[in-house]
């Protein structure tokens, strides 16, 4: 309580005009000289200071200063004031003084937080039936067999749960593992995005749509999921396989990773044994049977995928990823995208802009080229104007056309004193801009994104678009109008990642959602569709830190 007599009162003494000068706590408790202030009181003290709206220090009236002390507020106020704090400073406020602790069992303090920091809703009523839907989702989608009686059983008891609980045993104990994740699982990669759902937070994996249908929307599973049982206790349960929710544990090994860890695999396996798991695997991968898929090839790449993947038996350390800021100049909105990988199927591939160039980085890979490298680069300074729809057609023709802008940007590379360093372009190293055919219709700014204004863009219309002769498409309902083509480099190597290198192509913009990129020497088309989903908690936090993640997961996959 004595610590509490001396909180700041709202009037215009000499001390509060002094502290309502201040930053922050840590400058506040730098420069009091006070011997027995600290930097929680301060900031105590700040808050009341806001809401009493005695920032000026005029309101109280020149002459009489009356004293009103934090603690003479109404609870009603002080429950107002409090609720408009971080939910973390929460706790050093309950300590000042026994009024304060009883104060802070208020649950609608709580509710606030939770509702403000971690989007979670109004009413424990309504919780429930978000988790319903989540096991819903779970018995429904996931595994039709499984009954949704066995897990009314171990819904939490929401009769009583506090939000103060759910605040500090689940949301902010967890607030670490909320975001956009990728697997470390060989070269294969994938997107796991961790989200508060009602009373849960669930990891959702996202996986792409069976191939080669890139335009179809991504499926997604938990594969865990943490949610309150008792009142102080969160439970960590393993979502894998296809036998309902059992043990597990996740371990926040350090700032952006954390692991997740299965304590009964048994669940994982099926009566049928590895064969039965198997075929399950194949019919939610691919969405067909082995013998479907008559190429052998592939064959081989999917099995491997499936011993290689299953062993981890959903033991997995995550890496944070973020998604791509974007910039009102670039070419198109930056996001994920599904495209086709030849005999590998479906991958992810994140579309970022840096400057003059746009970047696909995997977030799902294969053998030859594993997740986190960059699958292709784009030069947005290098336009390719595609000929005639008929002169289109002869493969030598589009061709020579590509291998001639090649040498133009080897030229180039040469007088800018060797090749560029992509890694290193961002938009605050602007380069000075190359002179060349393609740069005619460019305006004088920085970017190559401009090109984007050209009127072919513009026009909407675009002009026809049909691959050549001898080029392979998986798919074949690829748009057959585009905007406009840019000259790029595809990332090609052998299996295992061996002697990568950079091989000319074409990258074809469709619109808005769809772009494609020809392989010239693979003789070969992929096609990428936006992937629709909307990931929460995964913006990057700075251009800067996104710069930053593609490198990380860049140098760990080689
Ligand atoms: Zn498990």
């Amino acid at each position: 309580m004595a610590v509490c007599a001396r909180l700041c009162g709202v009037g215009p003494s000499r001390g509060c005009r002094r502290r309502q000068q201040r930053r922050g706590p840590a400058e506040a408790a730098a420069a009091d000289s006070e011997p027995d202030t600290d930097p929680e009181e301060e900031r105590i003290e700040a808050g009341a200071a806001a809401l009493a709206g005695a920032g000026d220090g005029r309101s109280a009236g020149p002459s009489s200063p009356p004293r009103c002390s934090l603690l003479e507020l109404p609870p009603e106020l002080l429950v107002e004031i409090f609720a408009s704090l971080p939910g973390t400073d929460l706790p050093s406020l309950a300590q000042v003084c026994t009024k304060f602790r009883r104060i802070l069992h208020t649950d609608t303090i709580w509710r606030r937080r939770c509702r403000e920091e971690y989007g979670v809703c109004e009413n424990l009523r309504k919780l429930e039936i978000t988790g319903v839907s989540c096991r819903d989702v779970y018995a429904k989608c996931i595994n039709p067999r499984v009954k949704s009686g066995r897990f009314m059983k171990i819904l939490p008891d929401y009769e009583h749960m506090e939000y103060r609980d759910v605040y500090t045993c689940l949301l902010h104990r967890y607030r670490h593992i909320l975001g956009l994740w990728q697997p470390d699982i060989g070269p294969y990669g994938g997107l796991l995005n961790v989200v508060v759902d009602g009373l849960f937070i669930i990891g959702w994996m996202y996986l792409p749509p069976h191939d080669p249908h890139v335009d179809d929307p991504m499926r997604f599973k938990p594969l865990f999921r943490i949610h309150l049982m008792e009142r102080k206790s969160a439970t960590v349960e393993c979502m894998y396989g296809h036998r309902g929710p059992h043990n597990g544990h996740v371990q926040i090994v350090k700032k952006d990773e954390f692991s997740t860890k299965c304590n009964q695999t048994d669940h994982h396996r099926m009566s049928g044994g590895r064969q039965e798991e198997f075929r399950t695997w194949l019919r939610e991968e691919w969405g067909r049977t082995l013998e479907d898929i008559f190429h052998e090839h592939m064959q081989e790449l999917i099995l491997m995928k499936f011993i290689y993947t299953s062993q981890y038996d959903n033991c997995l350390t995550y890496r944070r990823i973020y998604l791509p800021p974007s910039h009102p100049d670039d070419l198109i909105r930056p996001g994920l995208f599904k495209g086709t990988y030849g005999s590998h199927g479906l991958e992810i591939v994140m579309l970022s802009f840096h400057g003059k160039h746009a970047r696909g980085t995997k977030i799902t890979g294969d053998p030859n080229i594993p997740a986190g490298q960059q699958t292709v680069e784009i030069d947005l300074r290098h336009r390719i104007h595609l000929p005639d729809i008929e002169s289109l057609r002869d493969f030598n023709e589009l061709s020579r056309i590509v291998l001639e802008v090649r040498e133009q940007v080897r030229q180039e590379q040469q007088q800018e004193g060797g090749p560029e360093d992509a890694a290193g372009l961002g938009r605050q190293s602007p380069q000075p801009c190359a002179e060349s055919p393609a740069e005619q219709a460019k305006g004088p700014g920085d970017g190559g994104a401009e090109a984007a204004a050209e009127p072919p863009a513009q026009s909407g219309q675009g002009q026809p678009f049909v691959l050549p002769v001898g080029v392979s498409s998986r798919n074949e309902d690829y748009p057959r109008t585009c905007r406009m083509c840019f000259y790029g480099t595809g990332l090609i190597a052998g299996h295992g990642f061996t002697s990568p290198e950079r091989t000319p192509g074409v990258f074809v913009l469709f619109d808005e959602d769809r772009f494609g990129f020809i392989w010239l020497e693979l003789k070969s088309f992929s096609l990428y569709s936006r992937v629709q989903a909307a990931f929460r908690n995964a913006d990057a936090p700075s251009p800067q830190a996104f710069e930053e993640m593609l490198k990380n997961i860049q140098s760990l996959a080689s």
